[in-house]
């Protein structure tokens, strides 16, 4: 077997949605595994870990009311699907008996905290990553009714991480000896492995999650991991489009962008991907595929290390909302050298995610935008780091404000291509839409601005339409 020509195929949440899309599904995997071998990463159905997540939240309060509800769903959606895609009566057995023992488990989970009235990161984890552990087996089943072989595989054996809960990062050189040890032997036999999207674990076992839409990252950890030639993210839109779709109805699809690009539009909440996806492929080149498992004849969008310039220099907008905008400000901020490294020591010691910077040394203060949900450590953070300069009104304020989003324009070509800047800004101007701050990457593949969330889709299609990408891409 040819490692190179190994095939790493990546289904979302709705492309296992119900029987039809993971029927669907196996036939997209069956078609490729005739060619060349074929891992598979497979998402909670649809809407799965969202429940979980809430479950987990109300436990945390002590109601355990909810709970029979929660798990007697989960157990009939998944029952539903087993019972429509499976004839054989054996394999339909073993997927329930593996559905019961994980519900089991999130029962035990979900009372455990309700009892305790904690919930911790850790549990959070375990409880965030069961949807993946009752698709993964319906999925390896669903194939294996084709007549190909194929076994789900706990991501828990494969991918090792750090143990930074909800958000944790692969370690690949332990990656890749658990992959070859536990997945190499499956592919050489002919076997599909289906591997559990999200979830991973630590050296000595403890589960983690490399955070939410965190699939498309375990699809290209194991494809970095296993040398594959190619990982194919198969979602419910025809591939990356030039700005979200939920946004601009009229976004086009793009056949061809860069890892930069992709991976500015996904750190700037392109939800199609997850901020981290390109990291482990980028740096051997191997492509990626955007593919819409609903319409598979369709060619998606490849992700390489070239990009196909774009006419006027911006390929694609993105926007983010649920951030807020936090600022350390004060009289004395313009003589505190050392402002800066603290505030960031600060934000790395609360492992918040910085989107965006600037300072305003004749407005005395810096500005930086976080997700919300890292928002009360960094801010406690903040104030614990600066309680001395607080006290002596040198910083007079450490504020926090959610009523913000940020809006990107990202392309390789914006780099050499003068005015965008302007035209961006003056187009905001006449909508009447006023920026609150701005930054452009040093590398010049995106321009950023902060500006009031409730203008967040009226900047989006204003700029789609003045940067004429509903021109470019295809359909
Ligand atoms: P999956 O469950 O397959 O992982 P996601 O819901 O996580 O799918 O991501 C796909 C969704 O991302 C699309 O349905 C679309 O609404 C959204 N999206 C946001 N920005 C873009 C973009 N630039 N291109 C394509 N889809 C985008
Ligand atoms: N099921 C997880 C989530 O909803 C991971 C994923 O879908 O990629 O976040
Ligand atoms: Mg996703």
């Amino acid at each position: 077997m040819n490692a190179a020509t190994l095939c790493v195929m990546k289904f979302g949440g709705t492309s296992v949605g119900d029987a039809s899309c993971i029927r669907r599904a196996a036939e997209i995997v069956k078609a490729e595994a005739t060619l060349r071998p074929v891992v598979v990463v497979v998402s909670a159905m649809s809407g799965v870990t969202n429940r979980l997540i809430d479950a987990a939240r109300r436990a945390e309060t002590g109601d355990e009311e909810s709970l029979p509800a929660l798990v007697a769903g989960l157990r009939q959606q998944h029952s539903t699907a087993a019972d429509e895609l499976l004839k054989d009566h054996q394999r339909r057995k073993s997927v329930g008996d593996a559905h019961a023992a994980v519900l089991e488990e999130l029962e035990r989970l979900l009372r455990g905290t309700a009892l305790l009235r904690e919930l911790t990161p850790r549990i959070l984890d375990t409880i965030s990553g069961i949807g993946e552990r009752l698709s993964a087996p319906l999925v390896a089943a669903a194939i294996s009714e084709l007549g190909l072989p194929s076994a789900a595989v706990s991501a828990t054996e494969v991918i090792v991480t750090d143990g930074h809960h909800g958000r944790a990062e692969p370690l690949m050189s332990p990656t890749r000896e658990r992959a070859e040890a536990r997945l190499r032997p499956m592919l050489n036999s002919g076997e599909v492995p289906v591997v559990t999207g999200f979830i991973a674990a630590t050296i000595t076992g403890v589960q983690t999650t490399l955070g939410r839409g965190g699939s498309d990252y375990s699809a290209t950890i194991l494809g970095a991991a296993l040398g594959a030639g190619e990982t194919i993210i198969w979602t419910d839109v025809d591939g990356v489009k030039t700005a979200d779709p939920r946004l601009v109805p009229e976004a086009r699809t793009l056949p061809e962008i860069s890892y930069n690009e992709a991976a500015e539009l996904a750190y700037f909440g392109a939800k199609v991907l997850h901020p981290n996806t390109l990291r482990p492929v980028t740096a051997a080149g191997v492509p990626v595929w955007i593919r819409n498992s609903f319409e598979p004849v369709k060619p998606g969008t490849k992700i390489t290390a070239a990009s196909k310039s774009a006419r006027n220099g911006v390929k694609a907008l993105t926007a983010i909302r649920d951030v807020t905008l936090v600022t350390v400000g004060g009289p004395g901020i313009v003589g505190l050298r050392d402002v800066l490294a603290r505030s960031f020591a600060a934000t790395a010691a609360a492992r918040a995610n910085v989107l965006f910077v600037t300072q305003s040394s004749s407005q005395n203060d810096i500005c930086f935008v976080i997700q919300t949900a890292d928002e009360k450590r960094t801010v406690a953070a903040l104030r614990e780091a600066f309680a001395p300069e607080m006290e002596e009104h040198t910083v007079e304020h450490i504020s926090a404000d959610r009523s913000v989003a940020i809006v990107a324009a990202v392309g390789e070509n914006m780099r050499g291509t003068p005015g965008i800047a302007g035209r961006l800004f003056s187009a905001l101007g006449r909508e009447g839409i006023s920026i609150i701050a701005i930054a452009q990457g040093s590398s010049e593949y995106n321009i950023s601005c902060v500006i009031e969330e409730t203008a967040m889709q009226r900047a989006v299609q204003t700029l789609h339409k003045e940067f004429r990408l509903e021109d470019s891409g295809a359909n």
